[in-house]
């Protein structure tokens, strides 16, 4: 016994995750088809109909609609309930089938820049790991990778540092994070883009330049990784971390619910475990949050200061401003942060028509308590802090699962937000 501890303790339990990768477990949704429901704000009396029916939630609820998938074999007798419907996915395995069949990046000769072929589907954790290390050897004079501290499972919580003509931590920061829910796999592609064009662009485009000289970036693309493989390994619904808790069955909590700040507020967030949107036992006792917290406040207390934050979600195509805490409180610069929301708004439509709605978080879209966004406002003191939902919108087809062909444009219409927000703010 005691040997067989030792070894686990040397192996640690990423080893032993890696080593025993659980697919005899997988969650199948083949035939399952996903539909927004509209409410017609009221929830309760179309939830009193789905009793019966083993609707698996597909997004948390707003006022407007629910998002759920409902198993093969109930699909007709769901139908004919009568409610008012769209599809968004007719087979949500089949959809998930043909965005979980990517090749696994092949690297780069020594310090050449990765292709843009990294776009064009979704990829492991441990290739996005690769994937900033190569961007970073290629621009070692400008940038780092850095690691914050370790999540649940040990993995690395890993960012990278990127920096202008001022020299490494001379400007105020602006400070991303993605995949701090699991199943949201286009957060960290797009993140990831916005970061090659950072690297790529700085002798190309005079406002990439200007934007450089002017703040250190820190970008996290993936914040809750023990989530994120286990969207690949067991259950692509996935979305809180994977961090047990004495007294439950049920594994993980909402990171996005942790933040030691209004985590005590109530109706933003859950205390069962097993729910989605569960905040932990106290406020930031995940590794992860801690790691964050920790992180976020050297940022804060390192001269400079936080310029921006963005913590990258999917799906519903939103900007969203303080606060999730309370539907009537607003940020002491709300008046400018609306306008400069209203204008990114402007220009991520610009290549492809997609419409961001954006206003305050709780009063747009629901309370949130314990969130990144109203700590990095009240605590951390940035600037402008923000959440941005990314395609797609739900109506009209789509969710989580969003096909790899539309991870480039999604990349490409944010660029176009970001510079905007970057230049101007
Ligand atoms: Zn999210």
């Amino acid at each position: 016994m005691k040997l067989l501890a030792a070894v686990a303790v040397l192996l640690g339990p990423l080893a032993l995750a890696t080593a025993v990768p659980q697919l005899e477990h997988r969650v199948s949704y083949d035939g399952y088809r996903v539909y927004r429901i509209a409410t017609h704000h009221n929830a309760a009396s179309v939830k009193a109909q789905l009793k019966g029916f083993a609707t698996v939630p597909f997004n948390l609820d707003t006022d407007e609609h629910l998002d759920v998938a409902i198993p093969p074999g109930q699909i007709s007798a769901f139908e004919s309930l009568g409610l008012e419907t769209e599809v968004m996915h007719e087979d949500l395995g089949a959809d998930i089938a043909e965005e979980g069949s990517f090749a696994a990046y092949r690297g780069v000769e020594a310090q050449a820049v990765p292709s843009l072929t990294w776009f064009d589907s979704y990829h492991s954790y441990n290739d996005h790991v690769q994937y900033f290390n190569d961007l970073q050897a290629a621009f070692p004079q400008n940038s780092e990778i850095f690691t914050i501290g370790n999540s649940y499972q040990g993995r690395s919580i890993f960012g990278i540092h990127i920096w202008g003509s001022g020299g490494k931590g001379s400007k105020p920061a602006v400070y991303f994070h993605g995949t701090v829910h699991a199943r949201e796999w286009i957060t960290a592609k797009v993140v990831e883009y916005i970061t090659y064009n950072l690297l790529t662009q700085y002798d190309n485009d005079t406002t990439v330049r200007a934007v450089r000289d002017s703040y250190d970036f820190y970008i996290l693309p993936v914040v809750n990784p023990d989530g994120f493989v286990y969207t690949q390994t067991n259950d692509r619904l996935w979305r809180k971390n994977r961090q047990p808790r004495s007294g439950s069955s049920c594994v993980g909590t909402d990171n996005n619910r942790n933040w030691p700040y209004m985590w005590n507020v109530s109706g933003g967030a859950s205390t069962n475990p097993c729910a989605e949107t569960y905040k932990g036992q106290a406020a930031g006792d995940t590794p992860e949050n801690q790691a964050l917290v920790a992180f976020s406040q050297k940022l804060r207390n390192q001269g400079n200061g936080i310029r921006l934050y963005i913590d990258w979600h999917s799906y519903g195509q939103y900007i969203l401003l303080p606060y999730g805490y309370n539907c009537q409180a607003r940020a002491a610069n709300h008046a400018r942060q609306t306008t400069l929301a209203s204008a990114v708004a402007a220009r991520i439509a610009q290549p492809y028509g997609t419409r961001f709605t954006y206003g305050p978080s709780c009063s747009t879209l629901y309370a949130t308590t314990g969130s990144s966004v109203d700590y990095m406002t009240d605590v951390a003191n940035a600037t402008y802090a923000w959440t941005i939902e990314l395609r797609p919108t739900g109506s009209g087809g789509g969710g989580f699962v969003l096909p790899p062909a539309q991870i480039l444009p999604s990349a490409v219409e944010q660029w176009e937000g970001m510079k905007y927000l970057l230049a101007t703010m």
